[in-house]
């Protein structure tokens, strides 16, 4: 039966992460898989996940099925955060939200949908992305092209290239984009020019599938996710996915959502029961535990404090880490301008470097990025930033 089956390609970045594993390099670093480590170099577990877990374990509960669409107050709570509690859009029933394996799960969920909805539309990620974003909707069907994002040369966004290539989109085109904290360059488009990209979506009936998997990371978390916001002023339907892996260091729960913004709240309960067909013939309904912890804490005014304290911190120390690279590559004594990657946010660095450069950062120094240059900036701390920067200053 499996006679001819092939072996599939290692999945870039955690085929690195096997190969950081078996380094014997005493003073290796990954910098590869978007993972935020505190300055111990630790995966932080957050005060408000262990609280509301605390809370969880002293009322056990039995575990029987979710609904399909998951955890009501979870759906609840993640609409109250993506759009506003007493948005319009929300108050008047026109969002349908379920519960997702990550954010993963709700691209998933919604690239499903939009083939059913879409059978022959083409999807648009930016280039470069995510390496999911393209197999995600290619496995659902969809052939996947790019608008232009990043200019390489410039160490820029090519916003007109973007626009260009929207414009050149034809109707019904399916446009993939980065809420905030574009994976893997680091570079966000600013408020003026996100409402240029609203235009012309809306002027060419393009369709927006925004992803958000860092909100709270950028700026903050309702100025990340202010661009949900314009988007729904301009009266488009669109779909957002959230993951709360990074936000709340949650990345083994699984815990996501899909959210899809209908014209009428008619037309939202009917997307809702699609989009429990998808869920219901892919996995039947999701996980409890990382879901109910969510809840528990966007729902707790004293917890979802804490949250957004935590938050915040894990912000702040990445900015932290930015500028000590640049510093750091300065002193150690690269004469380029590398102050670019503090205008950079998010996780992510674009650094630059080529992929030669990258292979002796891996070989010669056990630091650890993707061949494409990109660096996890969250992965830096106070103990290995110098010999990040020494490291990087010999192969520049
Ligand atoms: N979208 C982007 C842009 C991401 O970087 C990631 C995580 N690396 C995801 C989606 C998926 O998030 P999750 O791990 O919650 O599935």
């Amino acid at each position: 039966l499996f006679t001819a089956v092939e072996m599939a390609p290692r999945d870039p970045i955690l085929g690195l992460n096997e190969q950081f594993v078996s380094d014997s390099n005493p003073n290796k670093v990954n910098l590869g898989v978007g993972v935020y480590f505190d300055d111990n170099g630790k995966l932080p577990l957050l005060q408000c996940v262990q609280a509301a877990e605390k809370t969880m374990m002293a009322q056990p509960t039995a575990r029987g099925y979710l609904p399909i669409d998951g955890i009501v107050a979870y759906d609840n709570a993640v609409k109250a955060l993506v759009f506003g509690a007493d948005s319009d859009v929300v108050t008047s029933g026109r969002v349908s939200t379920v519960q997702a394996i990550g954010g993963t799960g709700g691209l998933k969920i919604g690239a499903d949908f939009l083939k059913k909805v879409s059978p022959d539309a083409q999807v648009l990620i930016s280039d470069p992305s995510w390496e999911n974003h393209r197999a995600i909707f290619e496995n659902a069907g969809f052939k996947v092209g790019n608008y232009a994002y990043y200019d390489a040369a410039k160490r820029a966004i090519n916003f007109e290239g973007m626009l260009a290539s929207l414009n050149a989109a034809a109707p019904g085109t399916i446009v993939v984009l980065h809420a905030c904290c574009h994976n893997p360059t680091g570079y966000d488009i600013t408020a003026a020019q996100w409402d240029q990209v609203i235009a012309a979506v809306k002027a060419k009936n393009l369709t927006a599938f925004l992803d958000m998997a860092y909100q709270g990371f950028g700026q903050g978390i309702a100025e990340d996710g202010a661009v949900i916001a314009k988007f729904v002023a301009a009266g488009l339907d669109i779909l957002v996915s959230t993951s709360f892996s990074k936000s709340f260091s949650l990345y083994g729960e699984r815990v996501g959502a899909l959210s899809v913004v209908a014209a009428s709240a008619d037309e939202a309960k009917r997307v809702l029961s699609q989009l429990k067909i998808v869920i219901r013939t892919n996995y039947s309904n999701p996980p409890i535990h990382g879901g109910a912890v969510v809840a528990a804490v966007l729902t707790n005014p004293e917890l979802r404090a804490l949250w957004e304290k935590e938050l915040g911190e894990m912000r702040v120390r990445i900015k932290a880490m930015r500028q000590k690279l640049v510093d750091g590559l300065k002193a150690a004594g690269v004469q380029q301008d590398m102050s670019f990657i503090t205008t950079q946010v998010g996780m992510f660095s674009y650094s630059g470097l080529s992929k030669d450069q990258m292979v002796r950062l891996r070989s010669e120094f056990g630091v650890y990025g993707t061949d494409t240059g990109r660096m996890c900036v969250a992965a830096l701390n106070s103990k290995n930033i110098d010999y990040v920067c020494q490291a990087i200053a010999k192969v520049i």
